[in-house]
């Protein structure tokens, strides 16, 4: 491995939104980064103006510093190795691809795209679909390698378009050790003769992306495993050029769930669940929906991230992201893809919620209410709630009856429970209550064990009538902390319309 001071890169071409998958390259480049006291830099890799988003830029960016891994060098940042946007580079490679040229490691070719089609057409005629422009067919092309050289002089001087492309040599061995996938060996005659600078005067990403990792002393490439076939390819143009290479880690790939193939950005909202960051809106008006705004937490969507192609070897799952960078090492990456899980995702939102203070949740949601609410007792509602919520909104939807009155009774207690004596039952018991001088939770739970045991009845018996009137809801955290959060005022009243709302109910049956 490589003992330069570390400085990696996470290098998006911004084509459109983010995907998760990206956010994972980013969170592991960054990770890795911080482990080692090193850099972490964002390059936009924007040379094929073809595919260029308008707004992914600052997409990207958004949904980083969203997830507080936020690049030292990068964009709108700065650093000592800008511009860190490859358009803004754009005059700095035309000299490496000439010194290629020269060097007689690449070679220029006149082959318009009619040629090209022409070639592949007649190959498949033959019965070979996958024609290549490599070190075999070169040789039947309009290149530098087989016009003489005043005519290809001249063809430039007049002006006719042309690529510079890698001459691959025939028969040779490429190796290189990944750091996840171990020594990776590949045969030129394999690979063809890619484009490294385009005819419209911008080097392709293969050529741009070598120039720009070297000028910006990159030591580790760490990107997702769809680059592995061309790292080869980069391997040979640093020994071209002279320079040292990159310690390359290929990342494995994200699946979808079933594990049929790669998570694709239309799977999320199709199988239910964002594979974006945060919200994006194509230029059509199509809503890609995001982790930030489905109400997760940066830090569970992190840490779940994490354990998407890595694990700490451990039992432990959740981690700080801080614990994150402590604990991270590469050779821990899996080589396998990993699945996607949408319950384990939730699952982490779930345990963040539980670990958040009831403070910090009390002011979260009273940015979510329109109404102004006391924030001692919202931190109050998110105690009793949190243990039956994943998102902040759920708190709000299952603890309704906290902050207003139930306007609506579970109709499924409602029949179960409330028959016979019930009411007779429940009047004397908020007789009962409204004599209480004291109305906290254990005093409320005293008086009802009492009341039960008078009764001769279970708690199963009476409870239920007694929750069903004041929430509402068959089910939820305890009444008696409840009763106590409401008051004895309010629980009475409740227990007076809940009874009248029996009635009607019953009636109406
Ligand atoms: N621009 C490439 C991408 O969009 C970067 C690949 C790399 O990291 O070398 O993923």
């Amino acid at each position: 491995m490589s003992e330069r001071p570390v400085r990696v890169r996470f290098a998006p071409s911004p084509t459109g939104p983010l995907h998760i998958g990206g956010v994972r390259t980013a969170l592991y480049n960054y990770l890795f980064a911080k482990k080692h006291g090193g850099t972490f830099i964002i390059r936009i890799e924007d040379t094929d103006q073809t595919r260029f988003v308008p707004g992914a830029q600052d997409y990207i960016m958004d949904a980083l510093a969203w997830c507080g891994i936020m690049p030292t060098e990068g964009p709108g940042i700065g650093g000592e190795h800008g511009p860190y946007v490859q358009s803004e580079r754009k005059s700095m490679y035309r000299a490496f691809a000439d010194q290629l040229v020269e060097s007689e490691h690449a070679y220029i070719a006149f082959d318009s795209s009619e040629d090209l089609t022409t070639m592949r057409e007649q190959a498949k005629q033959m019965g070979m679909p996958n024609w290549q422009y490599n070190s075999t067919t070169r040789t039947s092309m309009k290149n530098s390698l087989t016009l003489p050289s005043d005519e290809v002089q001249r063809r430039i001087e007049a002006g006719d378009p042309y690529v510079i492309r890698m001459k691959m040599p025939r028969n040779k061995h490429i190796r290189f050790e990944d750091a996840i996938r171990s020594w990776v060996v590949v045969n030129t005659n394999n690979l063809d003769d890619k484009v490294l600078f385009k005819s419209d005067g911008m080097p392709t990403y293969h050529l741009a992306n070598i120039v720009d990792d070297h000028a910006m002393n990159i030591s580790h490439v760490i990107r997702g495993e769809e680059w592995l076939p061309s790292a080869p390819l980069h391997v040979m143009l640093y020994d071209a050029f002279g320079w040292e290479a990159p310690t390359f880690a290929h990342l494995p790939l994200l699946l979808k769930p079933d594990g049929n193939g790669k998570l694709s950005k239309r799977d999320g909202d199709r199988l239910g669940f964002p594979v974006f960051p945060t919200n994006w809106t194509t230029a059509e008006g199509e809503l890609y929906s995001g982790y930030r705004e489905n109400g997760y937490f940066p830090d569970a969507f992190i840490n779940m991230l994490a354990f998407l192609g890595w694990n700490p070897g451990t039992t432990q799952e959740l981690f700080s992201l801080q614990e994150l960078v402590e604990t991270f090492t590469l050779p821990r990456v899996s080589k396998a893809g990993a699945k996607f899980d949408p319950d384990k995702t939730k699952w982490f939102q779930q345990q963040y919620l539980r670990s958040t203070p009831n403070e910090e949740l009390a002011e979260k949601l009273s940015q979510i209410l329109t109404d102004k609410h006391d924030l001692n007792r919202l931190a109050t509602v998110c105690g009793l709630m949190k243990e039956r919520a994943t998102f902040i909104g759920d708190i709000l939807t299952e603890g309704s009856f906290l902050l207003a009155q139930p306007s609506e009774y579970d109709a499924k207690t409602v029949r179960k429970k409330w028959k016979n004596n019930a009411a007779e039952l429940m009047t004397e018991w908020n007789a009962k209550l409204s004599t209480l001088s004291s109305f906290d939770a254990a005093t409320v739970e005293t008086e009802f064990k009492a009341f039960i045991t008078s009764k001769e009845l279970g708690i199963g018996a009476v409870l239920p009538l007694f929750r069903l009137l004041v929430t509402g809801k068959g089910m939820g955290p305890s009444m008696f902390e409840i009763a106590e959060f409401l008051g004895k005022e309010e629980c009475v009243e409740r227990i007076e319309k809940g009874m009248e709302a029996m009635t009607n109910l019953v009636a109406n049956d």
